[in-house]
């Protein structure tokens, strides 16, 4: 993809820049920063549940249920329910998956 400088009309190269790679016209002083969009939606998904139950030793001492893993399909996952916003919403159930080669973590 070749982009041209909307001021001079040249092409602009990439760059690095201090946090990001940026788009830079070689003739006049146009720069526009290049954000990377984060697409792995899992991720800060994953976050926020330990941000929630405070980490993984949140899971000692938790009760099991037959409830089947989505990633391993292992039949069991520990289970914990919380309220996560006010208290006229539903609890939220977070479960880990029981097979600890895996450790899945999800939420209803
Ligand atoms: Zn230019
Ligand atoms: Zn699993």
């Amino acid at each position: 993809m070749l982009l041209f400088c909307p001021s001079c009309g040249n092409g602009l190269i990439v760059e690095e820049g201090q946090r990001c790679h940026r788009f830079a016209c070689n003739t006049c002083p146009y720069v526009h920063n290049i954000t990377r969009k984060v697409t792995n939606r899992k991720y800060p998904k994953l976050k926020e549940v330990d941000d929630v139950l405070g980490g993984a030793a949140a899971w000692e001492n938790v009760d099991s249920t037959a409830e089947p893993c989505p990633k391993c399909e292992h039949p069991r996952a520990y289970f914990m329910q919380l309220q996560t916003r006010s208290a006229d919403e539903p609890m939220t159930t977070f479960y880990k998956c029981c097979n600890a080669q895996c450790g899945h973590r999800w939420r209803d």
